[in-house]
C-alpha cells in the first residue's frame, strides 16, 4: 500500500502532526524505531507548559509556545490529559537578577503572554510559604501549567490510529529513497512506500535528515537529570519555580507534577558519545540538591522516588525548524524541537498541517464523521459517588492492582485493550499510570505481568519486556549440549 502521509518519529510532535490530520481524507502512516509511542525526550522532561516569556520575540519558537499553551488547556480536556494551569514563578536571588525578570517581562509581554507580573518577596511567600530565603523577587506567569506528556503524546496517536491511522513500532527508518512520484522507507520493520514524508525524530533529527540531503543544522544533544520525590514532597509547592536563566538554559526547577510528585532538575549536559545515554550521575545529581534547595529550602531528599533523564534536540540553530527541507519536494521537517518543545506541541501540529497545504500536498476533507476526543477513566481522580457507580457497572473498577497510586483492574484492562497496545509492563505504566509510586512497581509488578501474560499468543514469560526491546524480564540459564 502506498500512504498519502507518513511521518517519522511517535514522540508528542510527530503525533500532534498524525492527531491534525484526522479531519482529512488521507493515508497516514506513523512510524517509530522503538516499540511504543513517547520514547523519546517526550516521555522524559519537566512536563511543563511554559507560558512563553522565554523564547525570543519574533521567533516561531515564541509563537508556538503561547499558542501552544493555549491549545493545551482544551486539547487535554477533549483527550483525558490531565493538565493544571498551576502557574509559574522565576526567582530573583539578587538586584542584578531582578533586571533579568524585567527582560523576561517585557519579551513575554512582546511574545503576547496574559497576566504576566512581577512581584515582591512579601507578595511570592504569601502564594508560595515554602521559597527559600535568598529569593527577592519573582516574575508570575499566571498561565504555565503542568502536563502528563507522555499521555498527551500517546492520546493523541491512540485517537489517530482509532480514527483509521496506522501506527508501526520497531520501525527504524535506515534508508529513504524516491522513485517517480513515491518515496520508499526502508525500516528494520519493512519497507514503505509515501507521496509525502513528514520528519519528526527529536535527538536523530539531524541524522534523519542525512538520509536525503546534507543537513544545514546540527543537533547538540543535551543530556537533563532529574530527582523525582515522593507525593509528601509534592504537596509542598504548588507552582512551577524556576530560577533565571543563564547560559546554561533555565536553571533548575522545582515543581509539582501532575500525578501530584515534586520534580527537581534537570541539569543541562552535551552528549559527544552515546547521544541516546539516559543514565543518571552522582555528580549532577548533587548539583541539583544545591541549586534546587535555594529555591526552596526544604525539600526532603530521603523522599526520592526515581531518579532519570531525558536527552533534549537542542540545535547550533536559535528556533524551530519547522519546513518543507530545501530541495526536497514532498518531505517536511521538525527539527530542533527543544524546550519548549512539549509547550508548543499542540500548536506544532496545525502548524505542519498549514505548512503542508501551502506546500500544494492534497487534504481534502474527510466527508465522513470523526471523533477527535478520547475518554479515559482516572479512577483516583473521581468522587467516590462516581466511583461507586462505576464499581456497580463493573467490578473489575473496584480491584485496585497498583496501591500506590490506586490504579484499578478495570484501567489496566483499558490500556491493554487501547487501539495502540502496551508491550511490556511500562507501556502499560505510560497507560495506566501503574508502578509511578513509591514502590515503584515492586507490588503490582507480578501482577501486571499476568495480565499481560493473558493476553498474548506468545505465552512465555521470557517475552516480557520491562520497556524497550531487548529489556526482557526473565531469563533462563542455557545448557550447553554436547551432540
Ligand atoms: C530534560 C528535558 C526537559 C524538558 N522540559 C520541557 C518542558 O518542561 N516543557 C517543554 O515544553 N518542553 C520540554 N522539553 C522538550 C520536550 O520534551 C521536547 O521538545 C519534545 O518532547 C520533543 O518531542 P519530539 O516528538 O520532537 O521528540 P521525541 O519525543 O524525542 O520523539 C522523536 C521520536 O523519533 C524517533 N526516531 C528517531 N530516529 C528515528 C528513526 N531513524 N526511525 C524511526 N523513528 C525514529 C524516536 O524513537 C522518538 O520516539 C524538555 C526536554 C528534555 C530532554
Amino acid at each position: 500500500m502506498k500512504y498519502d502521509i507518513a511521518i517519522v518519529g511517535a514522540g508528542v510532535v510527530g503525533a500532534s502532526i498524525a492527531y491534525n490530520l484526522i479531519p482529512y481524507d488521507v493515508s497516514v502512516l506513523l512510524l517509530d524505531k522503538n516499540n511504543d509511542v513517547a520514547m523519546g525526550a517526550t516521555r522524559a522532561n519537566s512536563a511543563i507548559i511554559h507560558a512563553g516569556y522565554d523564547p525570543k520575540p519574533g521567533t516561531l519558537m515564541a509563537r508556538l509556545n503561547v499558542e501552544g499553551n493555549r491549545l493545551c488547556e482544551k486539547l487535554c480536556a477533549d483527550l483525558s490529559v490531565p493538565f493544571k494551569r498551576c502557574g509559574s514563578f522565576v526567582l530573583a536571588f539578587s538586584d542584578a537578577e531582578k533586571n533579568t525578570l524585567q527582560e523576561l517581562f517585557e519579551r513575554g509581554v512582546k511574545n503576547g503572554v496574559p497576566d504576566l507580573r512581577i512581584i515582591d518577596a512579601g507578595e511570592l511567600r504569601e502564594m508560595e510559604p515554602g521559597i527559600g530565603e535568598e529569593a527577592v523577587a519573582a516574575l508570575y506567569a499566571p498561565s504555565a501549567g503542568i502536563v502528563n506528556p507522555w499521555e498527551l503524546c500517546l492520546a493523541q496517536a491512540e485517537v489517530f490510529v482509532r480514527n483509521g491511522g496506522t501506527f508501526v513500532g520497531n520501525a527504524e527508518v535506515t534508508a529513504i529513497t524516491k522513485s517517480n512520484d513515491a518515496f520508499s522507507i526502508e525500516t528494520t520493520n519493512g519497507e514503505f512506500e509515501t507521496a509525502n514524508l513528514i520528519l519528526a525524530c527529536g535527538i536523530q533529527a539531524d541524522s534523519v535528515h542525512g538520509l536525503i540531503a546534507k543537513p544545514d543544522f546540527q543537533i547538540v544533544p543535551t543530556r537533563g537529570e532529574y530527582f523525582l520525590l515522593d507525593k509528601s514532597e509534592g504537596s509542598k509547592v504548588n507552582h512551577v519555580i524556576f530560577q533565571c536563566p543563564n547560559e546554561l538554559g533555565k536553571g533548575v526547577l522545582v515543581a509539582p507534577t501532575i500525578h501530584g510528585n515534586m520534580i527537581c532538575g534537570p541539569t543541562s549536559e552535551v552528549l559527544k558519545e552515546d547521544i541516546e545515554d539516559t543514565a543518571t550521575t552522582s555528580a549532577k545529581l548533587a548539583e541539583i540538591k544545591t541549586k534546587a534547595a535555594r529555591s526552596v529550602s526544604n525539600i526532603s531528599w530521603r523522599d526520592n522516588v526515581r531518579n532519570f533523564s531525558g536527552i533534549r534536540a537542542n540545535s547550533d540553530n536559535d528556533d524551530f525548524i519547522i519546513r518543507e527541507i530545501p530541495d526536497c519536494n514532498g518531505i517536511f521537517e521538525a527539527a530542533g524541537i527543544k524546550s519548549p518543545g512539549l509547550a508548543s506541541s499542540p500548536a506544532i501540529g496545525p502548524y505542519m498541517v498549514e505548512l503542508l497545504k501551502s506546500s500544494g500536498i492534497a487534504l481534502p476533507e474527510k466527508s465522513g464523521s470523526y471523533d477527535m476526543t478520547r475518554k479515559k477513566i482516572h479512577f483516583r481522580d473521581m468522587s467516590n459517588e462516581d466511583r461507586a457507580k462505576l464499581v456497580a457497572s463493573d467490578p473489575a473498577y473496584g480491584r485496585i492492582v497498583c496501591r500506590c497510586e490506586g490504579v484499578t483492574e478495570g484501567e489496566i484492562r483499558d490500556a491493554i485493550a487501547s487501539p495502540i497496545p502496551p508491550c511490556s509492563l511500562d507501556a502499560v505504566k505510560r497507560r495506566a499510570g501503574t508502578g509511578m509510586g513509591r514502590c515503584q512497581g515492586g507490588f503490582c509488578g507480578p501482577r501486571i505481568v499476568e495480565v499481560l501474560l493473558a493476553q498474548k499468543e506468545d505465552t512465555s514469560p521470557l517475552s516480557i519486556l520491562q520497556d524497550a526491546e531487548g529489556s526482557n524480564l526473565f531469563f533462563t540459564r542455557e545448557t550447553e549440549v554436547e551432540s
